[in-house]
Formats: C-alpha cells, structure tokens, sequence
C-alpha cells in the first residue's frame, strides 16, 4: 500500500508543531495542514468522489493548494493540476481530456474556469477565495473540520496519483500519468541527494500546479518535514523579501528566475545568506547567468533536469561538492539515461556524440492519458524518448545541447540555438537573448535573435550580428535580430519559443 498523502501523514505524526507553510507572514503547522486536507478529503468522499476519479486543482501557491492537494489524494482520487493562466477553451481541453468532474479552482481563475468546466463533463465547481459573483460553490464547503483522522485510500505503487500537463512549450500541453510511487520516489531522492534536513526552508515560487514545483519544492519539503515559504506570483522583489523574512535555505528556480534575481539586486539589496542550496532546472541555464549569480549570491547552484512525464528530476548534480557546473548531473537513483542516434543505436560518451536522451525505469510516466498512440511512439523502442539533445562525459554526466524541436537547420548544418544564446549572454548590453529558427526560401530556416536590452544600453542590429560573427561559425550567426521589452514566457517561467517563430 502506498499513498502519496503519506508524505503529510508521517510528518505530521513526527512534527505536528512545526511550520510546515509560511505565507505573508501567516503559519500552517504540520497537524494543522494535515487536519485541513482530511477535511476536504471527507467531504470529497461525502460527495462521492474516491479512488481513481480526476479532480482538478487550479491555484496558485497559496495554503489552500496543498490543503486540497493532499485532501484529493487522501480519497485515492487522481490531482489534475491545472494552470492558472489557461483560457477558458484550454481548460475545457484539459477537463474533458482527463475525464474530470469535480474542479476547485481559485477566484483569480474562476471566470474562465467556469466557462471552461461547462464544455466539460464538469458536475461540481468549487472556488477558493469565493466572491459573492463567483461561479460555483465556494471552496469553504469542503473545508468543514472533521474530528477523526481520514484513513489514507489504499493505493498501489503503480496507481495514477495525478495527471500533470506538460508546460507547451512545443505543442498543446500533453497530460501525463503519474504514479504514487514514482512521486514519492522524486520527492525522496533528489532531497537526499542535498542532505535536506527537517530544519530547512523551501522558498515555494515556482508553480505548484507543474511538476517541477510539485515535486521538487512542495512534495520533497514535505516529505522531509521542512518549511515552504509560499511565494503565490514571482517577482525578484517578493522572492527575496520572503528569502529575508523567513530566512529561506533552498530555493528552486527556472533560469528566468535567476536571471531576474541578479538583475533585480544590481539595485537593490536583501539579506539572503540564509540560503544554502539553489536548483536550476527546466530550461537551460546560460553560463554567464550560472556564475554571475553563484559569485553575488555566494550560494551553489545544483543544476538537475527533468519533465512532467519523469515527474521531475531524472538527473541531478549531486552536490555540492560533486558537481560539474553546466552539466544537469548523473540519472538518480532507479533511472537510466541513454544517449542515441537516430536509428536507436547507442552513442559512445564525448561532446562530438551528441544524440537524443532516452529514459527508463521507475520515474517514468505510465503514458498519456488517453492517446495510447503517443505514448507507444514516446516509448518507441522500450525506452521514452526525451526530444533532447545531447551527450554524456567519462563520467556519466549529462549535457544538453538543445531540444530536437528547437534544432536549427540552415542550409543543411545544424544550428543549436543555445550554442548562440551563450555567446549572446556574454554581451554586456544583453539582458535576455532567445535564438530561433524563421522559415526561408533559399536556406530553408534563417537563425534569428531576439533580444532584450539591459537598461541603459543601446544596441543596434549591426553590433549583435558583428558580435556574434567574431565568435562563432559563419553558417551559425543570426542574421535577424529583433530587440523586445521582454521574452514571452510558459506559466512555469520558460521561453515560449514557438511563440517567437
Ligand atoms: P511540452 O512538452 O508541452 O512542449 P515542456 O517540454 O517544456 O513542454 P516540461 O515537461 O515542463 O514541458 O519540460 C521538460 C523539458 O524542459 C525537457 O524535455 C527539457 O527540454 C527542458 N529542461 C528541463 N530541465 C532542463 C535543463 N536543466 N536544461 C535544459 N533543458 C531542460
Ligand atoms: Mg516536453
């Protein structure tokens, strides 16, 4: 039997005093969070909702999303994390995709939710921060406190404990099949791999309803009994005042985050020397942004790499003392990692083998839910391809080169965009830069640009493109560069390239 809730279960039972959230200066103790979730998960079961019924969750990091988080997985009910972001159309998508029919969604969301659940199959809204005008019932009718512990639903490893959607940075947002085991196995073994300790303060910013926030913030500060210090929104500005006023040790981020930290501090100063250990995963992580931010922070980054379908982390650095900067780590523990070419072969390690990275083995995705096609190409050849590229060194550490859809093709040598992205960043006018790949009649794609501007700094065309041209290959240089107020960004925080084609 194995319940992810127990997570919650366990460390209430060891720490019931202890913070187990911090939000705006409010604190939710560990008993306290656990009596909460058994309340929802009572009325949830009143309302006829049990094991394997979908239930959506759409917030954003407030208390009341792991109240309900681990209150619909106490009933042996599916979590279907919804972002709180989407249009009306894209919930109903994602509604009627994972078959739901009871949704909690948040006042800020409500309108569109609400529009969205009645394409669906929806029978039950309920709202959390309800308005007098919100839509459905307000969340406080699953909120009635219960006198008896609720009874952990009897869960087996290989049960769905949530369907989780990928981030669409490439395409529609896929759903995918998470199990009760291989979410409790990402909670534990990326926060061993750190020695995270019950003492430790999890600044919580990154989305809740995204496997990386889910998994590698909220889940493993619970599992380990620690402190989430909840941001609901992130800015440079509410980030460090909660690194300050709760004296946050770990902070997970995507590299936009980073970004925007270090240029938020050229300014203005905070207290950080609490933290510890920073986490960069997601995206790529620029070297100039990796060592300008360890050198102001005085704080480690531990870069992993992971995806909704693995649950979150697959490779890790483990750290600090044995990490290789740049590299997103060795497969933790129950993974394989592959590199391989385009007929399935396997490629030998070295920086000229670069290929797609396959997985396999515990942390792997039962499927998409319900596009058994798919999923069957995602496991082509036993193993689930990643759509990255790659390669490993001597020593099994991983390197990412690019995602396989972002590959540029021009004049039939390969540009990876990332491989320009770099030599950008080292520009001292650049803030942000995003390369991509624009159709063209005689070169087939044509390599593009698109950058923002540090303040105070005038860049023009002719500087970029000579930039550039100095230090990489003819055929590799943008030839396009468009200048932007800022990069379009996913609701989790990375770079929307499609957008920008
Ligand atoms: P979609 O699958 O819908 O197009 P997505 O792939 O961005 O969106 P996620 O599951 O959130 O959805 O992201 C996983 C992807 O993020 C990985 O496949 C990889 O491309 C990228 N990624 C994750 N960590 C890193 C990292 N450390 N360095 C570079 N890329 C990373
Ligand atoms: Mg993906």
């Amino acid at each position: 039997m194995l319940n992810l809730a127990v997570i919650l279960r366990e460390s209430a039972a060891c720490r019931p005093e202890a913070p187990a959230l911090l939000h705006d200066g409010g604190t939710m103790t560990y008993a306290e969070l656990d009596a909460r979730s058994d309340a929802v998960a009572a009325a949830l079961l009143t309302r006829g909702v049990g094991p394997g019924d979908p239930v959506a969750l759409q917030a954003p990091n407030i208390p009341e999303f792991p109240v309900a988080y681990y209150g619909i997985l106490k009933t042996g009910a599916v979590v279907v994390p919804l972002n709180v972001l989407l249009r009306a159309p894209e919930v109903a998508h994602q509604l009627r995709d994972s078959g739901t029919r009871t949704l909690i969604t948040w006042a800020g969301a409500a309108d569109e939710a609400a529009k969205g659940a009645a394409k669906a199959d929806v029978t039950e809204v309920f709202v959390i921060h309800a308005a007098a005008d919100s839509p459905g019932r307000p969340f406080t009718d699953l909120t009635t406190p219960v006198t008896e512990p609720v009874p952990l639903a009897d869960r087996s490893p290989t049960d769905i404990a949530a369907i989780v959607y990928t981030s669409g940075t490439t395409g529609v947002p896929k759903g995918a099949e998470l199990t009760h085991f291989q979410m409790y196995m990402n909670a534990d073994i990326p926060g061993r791999l750190f020695e995270i300790k019950a003492e430790d303060v999890v600044l919580t910013v990154l989305p809740l309803f995204h496997v990386y926030g889910m998994s590698s913030a909220m889940n493993l500060g619970i599992r380990f009994g620690c402190a989430l210090s909840l941001v609901p929104r992130f800015t440079p500005e509410k980030v460090l005042a909660a690194i300050e006023r709760d004296r946050a040790t770990i902070f997970d981020g995507v590299p936009t985050m980073f970004g925007a930290l270090l240029a938020y501090t050229d300014e203005h100063s905070y207290d950080t020397s609490s933290l510890r250990v920073c986490v960069s995963g997601g995206d790529a992580i620029p070297a100039h942004v990796f060592d300008a931010f360890e050198q102001q922070f005085q704080v480690p980054i531990l870069e992993g790499y992971g995806m909704t379908e693995t649950a979150s982390t697959i490779t890790f650095n483990p750290g600090p003392d044995d990490r290789r900067p740049y590299s997103v780590g060795r497969p933790v523990w129950g993974v394989e990692v592959q590199v391989w070419d385009d007929e399935g072969r396997r490629m030998p390690p070295g920086r000229n083998h670069i290929g797609e990275f396959v997985t396999r083995g515990y942390q792997t995705m039962r499927g998409y839910h319900g596009h058994p096609r798919a999923t069957a190409e995602a496991f082509e050849g036993g193993w689930f391809h990643t759509g990255d590229l790659g390669y490993a060194d001597a020593d099994g550490f991983l390197f990412i080169v690019d995602r396989k859809k972002e590959l540029i093709i021009r004049g039939g040598y390969n540009v990876y965009p990332r491989e320009v992205e770099e030599v950008l960043y080292r520009h001292p006018g650049v803030r942000e830069a995003a390369v991509v790949g624009v159709p063209d009649e005689r070169l087939g794609e044509e390599v593009k640009a698109i950058i923002v501007a540090r303040p105070g700094h005038a860049l023009t065309v002719e500087e970029i493109v000579d930039y550039c041209r100095e230090r990489v290959a003819a055929y590799k240089y943008p030839r396009l560069v468009e200048f932007r107020d800022a990069l379009p960004l996913t609701g989790t925080g990375k770079v929307l390239k499609k957008d920008l084609v």
